[in-house]
């Protein structure tokens, strides 16, 4: 960044280095070398606060690469990144803790029919570590010249007076107590003044929910949001042979949905092979979960002790761990200008899982959040003299594209399953795009007082489970967790729901202290957002900690 007086100044400003944020820093310097772009992000070190399942469809990162990288595959690094490709694609419906079934043949046959469920196909995708594919292309962004600064928190974007353009971002704060009064180390957050501002945090990033907060951007229909949580669990050699290195698993039904008895929850259970006789496990729930008492952990102890899945973790030893959200509104939920239908507005772009580019019926999101830090990167080249138009720009790439293409054939599949449950739900989605848009609440508002009847006898190991996700933050800096108003919890929560965000919150952060509910353990938060989304009384704020604390996947 060049000094200019006090300010910070660059160019192209992006706030987050993940796939998206990465994708648009590297099509932007392969087109345009001489413009300055920085990528800022919180995490400690490029891939440590990335989380995915993650199956990719290779085609946008081909098409990055091989224009920016000639000859990229011959690497080492896409060698060791993109290693593994799915040929054995195991859908399976689990029907209690025994039973499995491959409905494959179904999803082929979808397919067939040119049904919308015939897209949730994997065979040929990459399996991929996405903190790995993270750090990778954050290196080739590094090579052609880009800043990429780990450890840079946003505290907050800032617009110009008539909210139609940014004029930066504002850091977080160093150096406070936890009182928030400033130490001697104390430096103030400074501003990155920028022509372009690029939102690509992810899942319900802070500046981009801010933004469109402030820039009066609207959804047609409230992001809906699911939990996952993941392990990479160390197995035997013989288990990792017979799991082998090409399979991926994709389980609906049990623990989470037992059709007519119950529990009746949208998500399922994911099991892939990491290398190196590492396999990890996950689960995702719909963050629309009724259960005042569950835990997606119970859930995930319960896929582990599948039959099917015991087989190949039985006698493991879990290494990593983590947790994060996945935005699944999908079409209905994008964040759009209500006059010009822009993602964005003016010189902000929104990126990747924050403008919910995720298809739920793929159950993939990676190839979209890269494709659009092309058009992102594309869009900022051409308008280069002209950064107000760079976000409708960037829209008309989009809606030209195959992400538009798939988010539309997807539109309804979230909204009806909420709508309806899994039950009714996922087969009245067959109809896909014939259907109207239902009507559905923010996850926060699901929540009953039923419980989850399959809860595991032992309560899960949370304590390990963060050790695991290696998570830190400076122990002396004001909590970056806010519970809006007490009394709320006290009277109404605590009494009805018994304080649901000491159970879900993944990391243990909450806890009754002398009988009120507090985010009492902060530093190990895993900065999943989930207690945002999920307190039933929308009561939490979640914002973002001084840089370079959080969770450092490795192998996520
Ligand atoms: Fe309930 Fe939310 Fe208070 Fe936790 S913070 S006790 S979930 S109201
Ligand atoms: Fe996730 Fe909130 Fe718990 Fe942090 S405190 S790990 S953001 S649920």
């Amino acid at each position: 960044m060049a000094k200019n007086n006090e300010y910070n100044k660059v160019s192209v400003l992006i706030v987050g280095g993940g796939p998206a944020g990465l994708a648009c820093a590297i099509q932007l310097k392969s087109e345009k070398p001489e413009i300055d772009v920085c990528v800022i992000d919180k995490s400690a070190e490029p891939g440590n606060h990335n989380l995915s399942g993650a199956v990719l469809e290779g085609e946008a990162l081909h098409t990055l690469l091989d224009s920016a990288v000639p000859g990229w595959q011959e690497s080492e690094a896409a060698k060791d990144v993109l290693g593994k490709k799915v040929d054995k694609d195991n859908v399976m419906f689990f029907l209690g803790k025994k039973l499995s079934f491959n409905i494959f043949f179904v999803i082929k046959l979808a397919k067939r029919l040119g049904l919308s469920f015939g897209q949730m196909i994997h065979k040929g995708d990459y399996i991929v570590s996405i903190s790995k594919l993270t750090k990778w292309m954050g290196q080739i962004a590094k090579d052609l010249g880009a800043e990429v600064l780990p450890g840079f928190a946003g505290a907050d974007i800032i617009l110009d007076g008539t909210a139609e353009r940014s004029v930066g971002v504002k850091l977080v704060d160093q150096g406070l107590d936890r009182e928030g009064n400033k130490q001697l180390n104390f430096v103030e957050g400074e501003v990155i003044n920028s022509k372009f501002v690029v939102l690509a945090e992810g899942c319900d990033g802070l500046l981009t929910e801010k933004f469109i907060e402030k820039a009066k951007l609207q959804r047609q229909s409230p992001q809906l949001y699911s939990v996952g949580v993941k392990e990479v669990i160390k197995v035997s050699s013989e288990q990792y042979q017979k799991f082998g290195d090409d399979r991926v698993v994709h389980a609906m039904g049990y623990p989470i949905w037992v059709p007519f008895v119950g529990p009746g929850m949208f998500g399922g259970g994911i099991c892939y092979p990491v290398g190196d006789d590492h396999i990890a496990v996950g689960m995702i729930v719909g963050a629309d979960w009724k259960y005042c008492d569950f835990n997606p952990q119970d859930a995930l102890t319960n896929f582990k002790n599948h039959r099917f899945i015991k087989q190949f973790i039985d006698g493991g030893e879990v290494v990593e761990t983590g947790a994060k959200m996945i935005p699944e509104g999908g079409y209905y939920a994008v964040p759009r200008d209500p006059q010009t239908g822009t993602i964005g507005k003016g010189n902000v772009l929104i990126l990747g899982d924050g403008a919910g580019f995720v298809n739920m019926l793929k159950i993939k999101g990676l190839h979209n959040a890269i494709d659009s830090g092309i058009k992102a990167g594309q869009a900022i080249a051409e308008t280069i003299n002209n950064p107000e138009a760079a976000a409708a720009r960037y829209t008309e790439l989009i809606d030209q594209s195959a992400v538009a293409g798939e988010m539309e054939s997807a539109k309804s599949f979230r909204q009806t399953v909420a709508r309806f449950g899994p039950l009714q739900g996922m087969p009245l989605s067959i109809f896909g795009g014939l259907l109207p848009r239902f009507r559905v609440e923010g996850d926060y508002e699901a929540m009953t007082i039923a419980r989850y009847r399959l809860k595991p006898n032992q309560q899960f190991d949370k304590d390990t489970f963060t050790a695991m996700a290696a998570t830190e933050h400076r122990e002396e800096q004001p909590s970056h967790l806010t519970i809006l108003d007490s009394e709320v919890c006290k009277t109404k929560c605590t009494p009805r729901f018994n304080s649901p965000c000491i159970t879900f919150c993944p990391a243990g952060v909450y806890e009754m202290v002398h009988d009120e509910v507090e985010p009492a353990n902060p530093s190990n938060c895993l900065h999943c957002k989930s207690c945002q989304r999920k307190c039933p009384f929308d009561n939490i704020r979640w914002t973002v900690p001084e840089g370079g604390g959080g969770p450092r996947y490795k192998r996520m």
